[in-house]
């Protein structure tokens, strides 16, 4: 039996007075794959901000093997919990491989030589061996984005939490990073992902999530959704992506 990884417990999130999320309980096992989609605004990035502690909530527990994060040192959950984003945030000045190489070397305290050579094996393992020594700048959105998920993988984390990593490439590149994802998912990762790239969401996941109005309306078996949804808020929602 696969026992879980993250659990959120009546998860509650207010931005001031504005309630967000509300009650959410779900649970991510080892090596599960969780695709969140739902309409914008209905709290999916909100969901995974507060997973990796970028934003607090106002109610409910959110566990790690067991241990609450909300409890934890930042630091710890942050390298346990790694999480890539639209934007890749890359630092300019520094080549693929330093930017990969830097938390561990900072963070973990492992020696350059480690780091690097960690480095330069996540680099290979996203496709990015010949472009260890570029800069972000000559490297394109894509490129971009698989340094910025070795650079997560180099923490060694034991959940991976991905928001609509592919919305800001050009299509072109979208497949590049998504065939990252599958590999990762194919190697036993446990992921957590929003996307609004339904076929790929088809492919990758072992669970749909979706959410609205802060709330998750449905969780069902992949094929289960996209066959027959269970409620009528799933329905609705695959007939207006038709
Ligand atoms: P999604 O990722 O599903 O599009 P979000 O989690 O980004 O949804 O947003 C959920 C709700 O929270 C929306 O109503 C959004 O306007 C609101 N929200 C998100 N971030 C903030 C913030 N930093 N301050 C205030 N409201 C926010
Ligand atoms: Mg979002």
């Amino acid at each position: 039996m696969a026992a879980p990884i993250m659990e959120f417990e009546g998860v509650d999130k207010f931005f001031g007075d504005q309630q967000v999320l509300y009650d959410i309980d779900l649970s991510v096992d080892e090596q599960e794959v969780v695709v969140v989609i739902g309409p914008s605004g209905s709290g999916k990035s909100t969901l995974l901000r507060c997973a990796n502690r970028l934003e607090t909530i106002r109610g409910g527990e959110i566990r790690l093997d067991g241990r609450s994060v909300v409890d934890a040192n930042v630091n710890e959950i942050r390298q346990q919990i790694g999480m890539v984003f639209q934007s890749f945030n890359l630092f300019p000045h520094k080549t693929a491989l330093e930017n990969v190489a830097l938390g561990p070397r900072k963070i973990k305290g492992l020696s350059e030589e480690a780091a690097n050579e960690q480095a330069h094996e996540l680099l290979d393992r996203v496709g990015l061996a010949a472009e260890t020594g570029s800069y972000p700048g000559a490297l394109s959105g894509g490129q971009q984005q698989r340094v910025a998920i070795a650079r997560a993988l180099a923490m060694e984390p034991r959940v991976m939490l991905f928001d609509e990593v592919t919305s800001a490439l050009d299509p072109e590149l979208v497949g590049e990073v998504l065939d990252v994802i599958e590999g990762l998912a194919a190697e036993g990762m446990t992921m957590m992902l929003v996307t609004h790239e339904m076929g790929f969401a088809r492919e990758v996941a072992d669970r749909i999530v979706l959410m609205a109005d802060g709330r998750v309306v449905e969780r069902t078996e992949v094929d289960t959704f996209f066959d027959r949804p269970e409620t009528e808020r799933g329905q609705q929602f695959l007939s207006r992506l038709l």
